[in-house]
C-alpha cells in the first residue's frame, strides 16, 4: 500500500509498504480522511521531536521511519480474534494516544502524562496510508450524521474540549481565544458549546478572523491594531476575559493573554510554544491570575463526536480549506502549509482514495 513515512527533518517519503498485520486485539481500518496537524508540519520543518529517531520508543518499540497521520476516520475492514466491540464495516475514528494504563499517572486517570505514552502517527504507524491497524480500545464509532470528513476533526476537537474543561470555565463566561488556526477555531466553538456567553478572538490574519466570526466569535480583533487590552475592556464592561486560551504558541500571544484577561482569570496555554517567554509575573500576582497548560485529551472523544453530530461544532466544510490525495501530500500538503501562504490555510484533509 501507499504510505507517507517520516524519516527525519525534511525527509518524509511516499513509499510502497506492506499492509499492516492484524494482531488479536487489533482493528484494521481503511483510511477515508486524515488531517494534517500543525505538529506534522513542525515535525517536517524542525523535527524529529515526536518521532523516535535514535532509539526505539519505550512504549511501542518503534523508531523512524514511521507512517505519520493521527487525525483520521475510516471504515473497519478486519478485526483480531479477541476484538468484540468493533466490527467489519463500522465507520470509526481513533484516539491516537496509547497509554500504558499501569504507571502512576495512568492509574490516576492522567493518561496524557503516561511516562511511556505512545502516539499513533508518531511512535507507531498512522493514517497517511491506505490502511492502519490500531488497538481496539482506541476506536470510536461515528454516528451516521458525522461524515468521514468531520470524523477527521474529532481528535483536534478533543484537544479543544480538554482545554475548555481544564480552564474551569463557568456557564455564561466571556472567554478569549488568541490565534485562530485550527485549534483556536475549535477552542472557540468548544467554549461556546460548553456554555460561554461570548468568545472574543484575537488573530492577525484577516482570513482567519473572518472564519472566527463565521464560527461564532462575538468579535474577531487584530491584536496589532490599537490597544487590545482597552478594546476588550470596552466590549466587556471593563471585566475583560476569563478564561483566555492561548492557541498561537508564541511569547507575544502569552503577553496578549495577560492584557486581555481579567482579574482572577485563568490563562490556558494550548499552543505549543518552543521559545521561552518573558512574562510579567507581577500582573499575575496583583490580579491573582492562573496560568495552566492543556495538552491533548483524556476522555473527550465521545463528547467531541456528540458535538459534531448535533452540529454544535462545525468543522467540515467550514474549516477545510483543501482536500487532497495522499499521492500529492508533500506538494499540496506539507509544502503548501510550510510555504509563504501556509497560514492562509486552515485544515487540509488527505485521502488515500483517488
Ligand atoms: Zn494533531
Ligand atoms: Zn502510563
Amino acid at each position: 500500500m501507499k504510505a507517507l513515512r517520516y524519516y527525519n527533518r525534511h525527509d518524509f517519503r511516499l513509499e510502497d509498504v506492506a499492509e499492516p498485520d492484524v494482531g488479536p486485539d487489533d482493528v484494521k481500518i481503511r483510511v477515508k480522511w486524515c488531517g494534517i496537524c500543525g505538529s506534522d508540519v513542525h515535525e517536517f520543518l524542525a523535527g524529529p521531536q515526536m518521532i523516535p529517531f535514535d532509539r526505539p520508543h519505550p512504549g511501542t518499540g518503534r523508531m523512524a521511519p514511521i507512517i505519520g497521520g493521527h487525525e483520521f476516520s475510516g471504515e473497519v475492514v478486519d478485526v483480531g480474534e479477541r476484538v468484540s466491540r468493533v466490527g467489519v464495516g463500522d465507520r470509526v475514528t481513533v484516539r491516537p494516544t496509547l497509554p500504558c494504563y499501569r504507571c502512576h499517572y495512568c492509574r490516576r486517570g492522567q493518561h496524557i502524562q503516561c511516562v511511556i505514552l505512545g502516539t499513533i502517527g508518531a511512535s507507531t504507524d498512522g493514517a497517511f496510508a491506505e490502511f492502519v491497524t490500531v488497538p481496539e480500545d482506541t476506536v470510536y464509532e461515528l454516528p451516521p450524521d458525522v461524515s468521514f470528513e468531520a470524523g477527521a476533526y474529532v481528535e483536534p476537537l478533543a484537544c479543544a474540549l480538554h482545554a475548555v474543561r481544564r480552564s474551569g470555565m463557568v456557564q455564561g463566561a466571556t472567554a478569549a481565544v488568541i490565534g485562530a488556526g485550527p485549534i483556536g477555531l475549535l477552542t472557540l466553538q468548544a467554549a461556546l458549546a460548553c456554555g460561554a456567553e461570548k468568545v472574543i478572538v484575537f488573530e492577525t490574519l484577516e482570513r482567519r478572523r473572518e472564519m472566527a466570526e463565521r464560527l461564532g466569535a462575538c468579535a474577531a480583533l487584530n491584536p496589532l491594531d490599537g490597544n487590545p487590552g482597552k478594546e476588550i475592556a470596552r466590549l466587556t464592561d471593563g471585566l475583560r476575559a476569563d478564561p483566555v486560551f492561548e492557541c498561537a504558541g508564541k511569547p507575544a500571544a502569552m503577553l496578549l493573554a495577560d492584557q486581555v484577561s481579567g482579574r482572577g482569570a485563568t490563562i490556558v496555554e494550548v499552543g505549543v510554544m518552543m521559545e521561552t517567554c518573558d512574562f510579567p509575573f507581577l500582573n499575575l500576582f496583583m490580579r491573582e491570575k492562573s496560568i495552566i497548560a492543556s495538552q491533548g485529551y483524556v476522555d473527550e472523544f465521545p463528547t467531541a463526536i456528540a458535538y459534531l453530530a448535533s452540529g454544535r461544532v462545525k468543522c467540515d466544510p467550514e474549516m477545510t480549506t483543501a482536500r487532497i490525495a495522499l499521492s500529492n501530500i508533500m506538494e499540496e500538503g506539507f509544502h503548501t502549509l510550510a510555504g509563504a501562504h501556509g497560514m492562509e490555510h486552515c485544515k487540509i484533509l488527505v485521502t488515500p482514495e483517488g
